[in-house]
């Protein structure tokens, strides 16, 4: 009988994360085909409400270092909540798809969304890189 530590147990556990990572990162791929910015959220968290409102409107400033010398402007994403639904992670990803959200700096990965402090129905990224 084997009675000395073996390390092997816990390699085969984190292979089987990164697989279950993996799988997800496929998934999320073919839920927005066309993305042009890294979603970082897990596939469970997809459908969690980020608003009860009919609108919000989701700001997207460059001012990380990335930007320092070559400015670019700020833009503005209106999101509709969907019919019969609410806004979810899925519903704006889908929105942003669409609305051709293009993150092309070294913080290109969304993180979360978040309420913008003192603000009724505007959100900003959490974004890491
Ligand atoms: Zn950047």
């Amino acid at each position: 009988m084997k009675t000395k530590y073996e390390p092997g147990q816990i390699v085969s556990d984190s292979d089987s994360d990164d697989e279950e990572y993996m799988k997800e990162y496929e998934i999320i791929n073919e839920m927005f085909p066309d993305i042009r910015f890294v979603i970082a959220i897990r596939l469970a968290e997809m459908d969690e409400i980020i608003s009860e409102k009919d609108t919000i409107v989701i700001k997207s400033d460059y001012r990380c270092y990335c930007y320092r010398y070559a400015h670019r402007n700020t833009d503005f994403f209106i999101i509709n909540r969907p019919k019969n639904g609410k806004i979810t992670y899925k519903h704006i990803f889908t929105e942003l798809m669409n609305q051709e959200l293009f993150l092309d700096c070294d913080h290109r990965f969304i993180e979360g969304i978040e309420q913008t402090p003192n603000s009724e129905c505007q959100f900003e990224f959490w974004l890491g890189s």
